[in-house]
């Protein structure tokens, strides 16, 4: 049972101003864990222009940065993650509202290409990027964690669920996930961030992929069996020969991260959620 005398009131503006800075931010200014992964890349890229390639993204991230650009004119889908204590209480307009306004004013301010069309087929733009695509998560304590992830389609639009048999096992598994990233070719804006959600439901195994791209690059999966499978996988992805934007090379993805979960005895769901070498997200902790 709740106690209500120790729960924490947050006023939803703070989630609004957070949200309206983390767009911007996500946007213009490549992580520091990212360009690693392009500086790591560069040094071992064996092909000419892929090396090119990847110097025009250290550049690329750089100008954007200096100048608080978009890094990419493809400013995505907004993704949000609200991990909400349970000993926290709202005052003020609705969470919903508050991260939705957070997100209008964002792309506003930040000069964001506004990318969301009203319906799949009228294909009217909404005119402010929302709505956001928005999880809520529900964890012990007196905290709310907030996560935005700009979402680009190139490669958004790449990604692939299989329900295989359990029979399929581990070699189903990888056929899959790399014939997936075969397919994606150069449409994905390589090298590529690729995130796996492995069980669950057919839903769920979306939604642990795309999860699965909040990890910091080079983290392997805390388990060992994913762990393992996660090696296997960033090896074979990278012999394809697609290379940074598809040019050739021997850097197809920067990395790849599982998460995975219970499932069901007559089945093994696989996703793959496909994110570009913009991998952008910001989080903080209210
Ligand atoms: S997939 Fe990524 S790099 Fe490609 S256009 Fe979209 S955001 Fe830009």
């Amino acid at each position: 049972m709740l106690n209500y005398e120790i729960m924490r009131l947050i006023d939803t503006i703070k989630i609004k101003n957070a949200v309206e800075k983390m767009c911007i931010e996500a946007c213009c200014k490549i992580s520091f864990d990212v360009i690693g992964c392009y500086d790591a890349a560069l040094a071992d890229e064996s092909s000419p222009m892929g090396e090119e390639v990847l110097r025009q993204l250290i550049e690329n991230a750089k100008i954007a940065s200096t100048e608080n650009i978009p890094a990419c004119q493809d400013t995505g889908m907004s993704v949000v993650f609200a991990d909400i204590g349970e000993e926290v209480s709202f005052t003020g307009m609705s969470i919903t509202k508050a991260i939705n306004d957070g997100i209008r004013d964002g792309y506003e301010k930040g000069f964001l290409r506004k990318s969301i069309v009203k319906h799949p087929l009228d294909r009217v733009n909404t005119g402010d990027n929302t709505p956001a695509v928005i999880y809520y998560d529900l964890l012990k304590g007196n905290k709310v964690k907030l996560t935005v992830m700009p979402k680009g389609f190139g490669s958004e639009n790449m990604s692939a669920l299989c329900m295989l048999k359990p029979s399929d096992g581990e070699k189903g598994i990888i056929d899959f996930v790399i014939d997936t990233i075969d397919k994606a070719g150069p449409n994905a804006c390589p090298p590529l961030f690729v995130g796996i959600g492995l069980g669950g439901t057919a839903d769920k195994a979306m939604l642990l992929a795309k999860r699965a791209l909040l990890r910091k690059p080079g983290d392997r999966s805390s388990k060992k069996i994913d762990a393992k499978l996660e090696r296997i996988l960033i090896n074979k992805a990278n012999e394809l020969g697609i290379g940074p934007a598809g040019l050739g090379g021997n850097t197809t993805v920067f990395d790849i991260f599982i998460e995975s979960y219970p499932t069901h005895i007559a089945g093994l769901p696989v996703a793959v959620n496909i994110s570009c070498h913009s991998l952008r997200h910001r989080e903080i902790i209210i």
